[in-house]
């Protein structure tokens, strides 16, 4: 499975570049090397071991090793603090917890429930150390398909974190599906600054470039100069960010930074992109974004044609082997065409369930009269059939229902940020005694903007119920660590006011 993709590609392209400065062949041996170490300190075959690290070779090289060992790895925030922390930690249970000197000092008083330790900077020494030559090929026995491979925590911005399980099988899909779909080959030269805690990262990013046979440039961090300045750089043919990213990269470029030749591939997926900028980016960059949808429990589903158009504010078509449905509320009956419902997948891409939790796993599937298991997304979607292509319109947990009128917020979060001069904004309810909700809009300017001319044009465009009844201009919207907009934070900055 995912283990003999990751071998294919080695048998293929040995002394080609994987990781940084290190060849596909020097990978996999670093990576044995790490595994031998895990399986001295007993981490055996289903065990978890918990990677709680900024982006550095050790946790890749511990991400390698546990699938080696048939051991789970559990990636976790690193912004993670307290409470999180020792949740996910006492949820998982590792046998094994890898930190970097940077993050563990935050495991201090957390009960890890013996579980054995190791710096990210030991990992790293061990995996230089060419004197550990009896390395094990491979488990006893080699993990089965379904075995899970991965539990990543939810982002948590709704509520307490769940932990995805993504198989073998999963994530071979994964890859599978995103190297298909977007050409990638063993010359691509993927820049990644995105957190190796997450999905985007660690499977879109990491695990894809394995199994492509490419070379993944890692950075601890996004910063936009840097960014640019190793676009510039001979070699790199693809990026991915987040919209967040995207924003700052043509930032930088109209502050009179030099945009880089056009890349192969630039993707942006985890939050909506807005159409503005991926018309911005393109008209600086000469790139079209290829935006995607996705999620940690079914890795991705949607994504716009690599060979275009790339239709701006929608998220293309299912990536190949996978299925989509918009179906009825609380149900698998799918809506007429072009009306908005959940959004169902199924795939070989599709988790496993929820760690030790069987219920929470029951409640995320639908059945439907044909069986198939559909994954209920709760986001709401609706297919354009004008322009052939998914539209992500909000979550369901956030459609705001105003005197008995549904409004989806990102339907009123397109109209504002093709106002000038928003960089980004936010629509959620705010609980009302006459309408039940009304709809409040945060904004964050690149320049002052005329509220007053913001409203008339909202007017001339959307249902008056759909007009913010309160427009707040904020310097900065509350993120997470993805950079993804955390309304939660907005409900509760509204019922403190
Ligand atoms: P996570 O599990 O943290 O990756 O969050 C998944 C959620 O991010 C999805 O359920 C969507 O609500 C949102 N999301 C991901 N990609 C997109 C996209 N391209 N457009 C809009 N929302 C997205």
């Amino acid at each position: 499975m995912l283990l003999d993709l990751f071998d294919g590609a080695l048998a293929d392209r040995p002394s080609a570049l994987a990781l940084d400065d290190l060849t596909h062949r020097q990978l996999h041996d670093a990576a044995l090397r790490v595994a031998r170490r895990f399986d001295v300190l007993g981490v055996r075959r289903g065990d978890r071991v918990a990677i709680y690290s900024e982006n550095r070779h050790a946790v890749v090289l511990s991400y390698l090793a546990a699938l080696r060992v048939g051991a789970i790895a559990v990636p976790i925030n690193v912004l993670y603090r307290r409470s999180d922390l020792a949740h996910a930690i006492g949820d998982a249970q590792p046998s094994l917890v890898v930190s970097s000197s940077g993050a563990a000092p935050f495991l201090e008083g957390i009960d890890t429930g013996g579980a054995a330790s190791l710096d990210a900077a030991e990992v790293e020494a061990c995996a230089r150390n060419d004197s550990l030559t009896q390395l094990r090929p491979r488990p006893q026995r080699s993990p089965a398909p379904d075995d899970p491979a991965l539990i990543i925590y939810t982002s948590g911005t709704t509520g307490v974190s769940k932990g995805a399980m993504l198989s073998h099988r999963n994530l071979a899909a994964i890859a599978s599906q995103l190297t298909a779909a977007w050409r990638w080959s063993g010359s691509d030269v993927l820049l990644c600054t995105l957190p190796l805690f997450h999905v985007h990262g660690l499977v879109a990013a990491l695990t894809s470039s394995l199994v492509a046979g490419g070379r993944l440039l890692l950075r601890e961090r996004f910063d936009a100069a840097a960014v640019l300045e190793c676009l510039h750089a001979a070699g790199v043919t693809m990026f991915f960010g987040v919209p967040t990213m995207y924003v700052r990269l043509i930032e930088r470029v109209r502050a009179g930074g030099a945009a880089p030749p056009p890349l192969r591939l630039y993707v942006s997926g985890s939050a909506a992109l807005s159409a503005q900028t991926h018309r911005d980016f393109e008209a600086l960059f000469g790139a079209s974004i290829l935006e995607r949808y996705g999620a940690t429990e079914f890795g991705f589903a949607l994504g716009n044609r690599y060979g275009g158009p790339r239709v701006a504010g929608s998220v293309g078509i299912p990536l190949p082997g996978v299925r989509v449905r918009v179906a009825a509320p609380d149900g698998t009956e799918p809506v007429s065409e072009g009306d908005v419902g959940e959004l169902l997948v199924d795939g070989p891409n599709v988790f496993c369930g929820y760690w030790r939790q069987p219920a929470a796993t029951a409640a995320a599937f639908a059945v439907d009269g044909d069986g198939t298991r559909w994954y209920r997304s709760g986001d709401l979607a609706r297919y354009d059939p004008d322009a052939d292509v998914y539209r992500i319109v909000g979550r369901i947990k956030e459609l705001i229902v105003t005197g008995g009128f549904n409004v989806y917020p990102r339907e009123v979060e397109l109209a504002i940020e093709a106002f000038p001069g928003i960089r980004a904004c936010a629509v959620i309810g705010k609980p009302d005694a006459a309408r039940g909700e009304l709809p409040v809009a945060f904004v964050e300017t690149e320049s002052p903007i005329d509220l007053e001319a913001l409203e008339a044009s909202l007017r001339e465009r959307l249902a008056s119920f759909k007009v913010p009844k309160d427009i707040r201009v904020v310097e900065e919207l509350p993120r997470n660590a993805l950079g993804k907009i955390d309304k939660p934070a907005l409900n509760r900055r509204l019922s403190e006011i």
